[in-house]
């Protein structure tokens, strides 16, 4: 089938090129023409385990191409993916102009019949503000032209997105057009091969569906998180509350990590927006409040924690805090809200330094943030504690798990470790002279 995916991000890109990989042939189209003119060469503008083997070979057989070009993109797919970004406005609700210019450019383009599908994150309705845009577009080309908007949220994991993709837990469509939903079921046929991964609902409840998924983990991990922090004050060990409540099926193991906050460019924006969603119909939706603020504080927990080790903040001035972790999870390289930017930014308040290394984050952080004296990338993770106070960690990438603790502490001033992961014991930490401070495992400072 021929497809077309605007937006070559975490979702268009791995989109566009898993579509490619079980045989559709593909167009891609961003508006950003440095990220076009990379791709054409064979350069990914995201990181992403196994993205680049498959964008390369698709490339190479000619299924898989990339343009600036919205008329190029429009004539080819009978199927056009909308996977544009879907940012945070100022009211917490998700800014669509993105989403409606590209269903705007879908309108003046087209001259014969498509399916206009929606990957992107957006509130309900947003459907309905699609077919409006198009419909406005065609009636002022005085075009008669059929189409279909089609809701198809995408619930891929950044650092395995590719593998989530190909093998996805469920595909939901939402649709009202039985053309439309004989398409689709067409083109995700190759992903359903061992079992039916398609759910086909309404349009409003696939919409609500990606915001629901996401609103839960983050409660999950929300709660977690109020529950270490009382963990702390009461002596107890998360960890092993984690493991005492994961053990009942109706729990599970499954995302009830305690952390210094949840990030990335889903969960914060997702949960606000559906919260703003909710205000807009006259509902207070007061858990998805209370979600997003245990998060806030969350984010600011190793900050507090470093400061008070330290006797206050007013002694973090003239300090180099080596910070082990910058991108938001591990496996890639995102730092779109990473818990790393609050305590970095933090730090910085404060007149503290930073020594960070991140094994694939460093060139986003040096986009993000440019050239400063507070900041230095370093290398590899033990240099980045050489003449260091102490150490906090962001990120639990694997690098991190199993390190030469002796080699660390013979780097750092202090052998004092920070883990906003809960990646160590605590005991054998302290028993090797460590002073360890975790999430929730007894050390409340
Ligand atoms: P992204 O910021 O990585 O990519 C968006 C891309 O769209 C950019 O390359 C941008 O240049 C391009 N773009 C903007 N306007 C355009 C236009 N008019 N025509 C063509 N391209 C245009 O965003 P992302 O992380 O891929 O997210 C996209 C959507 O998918 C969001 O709604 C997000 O919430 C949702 N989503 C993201 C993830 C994730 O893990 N990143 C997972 C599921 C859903």
């Amino acid at each position: 089938m021929k497809i077309s995916v605007f937006g070559t991000g975490y979702v268009g890109l791995v989109t566009g090129a898993c579509l490619a990989d079980v045989g559709h042939d593909v167009v891609c189209m961003d508006v950003d023409e440095a990220k076009i003119e990379g791709l054409k060469q064979g350069k990914l503008p995201i990181y992403e385990p196994g993205l680049d083997a498959i964008v390369e070979r698709n490339t190479k057989e000619g299924r898989l191409h990339f343009t600036t070009s919205p008329e190029e993109a429009v004539a080819h797919g009978s199927v056009q993916f909308i996977a544009v970004g879907t940012p945070p406005d100022e009211d917490g609700s998700a800014d669509l102009q993105y989403v409606l210019a590209v269903a705007e450019s879908i309108a003046r383009h087209m001259d014969d019949y498509k399916v206009i599908v929606n990957k992107s994150t957006v509130p309900v309705g947003t459907a309905d503000k699609v077919r409006d845009k198009v419909r406005s577009v065609l009636a002022e080309r005085n075009a008669d032209i059929p189409f279909a908007v089609v809701s198809n949220p995408e619930f891929l994991k950044e650092g395995d997105a590719v593998n989530d993709f190909m093998k996805p837990d469920r595909i939901i469509i939402g649709t009202d057009d039985a053309e439309a939903e004989k398409l689709m079921r067409r083109l995700y046929a190759p992903f359903n091969r061992n079992h039916e991964r398609t759910i086909f609902m309404d349009i409003r409840s696939a919409e609500l569906t990606k915001y629901a998924a996401n609103a839960m983990l983050a409660t999950k991990i929300s709660f977690m998180n109020e529950l270490a922090n009382l963990a702390e004050r009461l002596g107890a060990d998360i960890e092993q509350v984690r493991q005492g409540i994961g053990s009942d099926p109706r729990i599970g193991y499954h995302f009830i990590y305690p952390g210094c906050g949840y990030g990335g460019s889903c969960f914060p924006k997702d949960v606000k927006a559906l919260a703003r969603t909710a205000r807009e119909v006259g509902y207070v939706p007061e858990l998805l409040d209370a979600v997003e603020a245990v998060n806030e504080t969350q984010k600011q927990r190793l900050f507090h924690k470093i400061a008070n080790h330290f006797g206050g903040v007013d002694n973090l001035r003239g300090r180099t805090i080596a910070l082990w972790g910058l991108a938001f999870k591990p496996n890639t390289d995102d730092m779109r809200e990473a818990p790393s930017r609050t305590l970095m930014e933090a730090l910085w308040q404060a007149g503290a330094r930073v020594q960070a290394y991140d094994p694939v984050a460093m060139d986003e952080c040096r986009r993000i943030y440019g050239e400063r004296d507070d900041l230095v990338l370093c290398e590899d993770k033990y240099s980045a504690l050489n003449n260091a106070d102490v150490l906090a960690i962001c990120t639990e990438w694997r690098t991190f798990r199993a390190p030469d603790f002796e080699e660390m502490k013979q780097r750092l001033k202090t052998p004092v470790i920070f883990d906003g992961r809960n990646i160590y014991d605590p005991e054998q930490l302290r028993e090797d002279g460590w002073k360890y401070y975790a999430i929730g495992r007894g050390e409340t400072a």
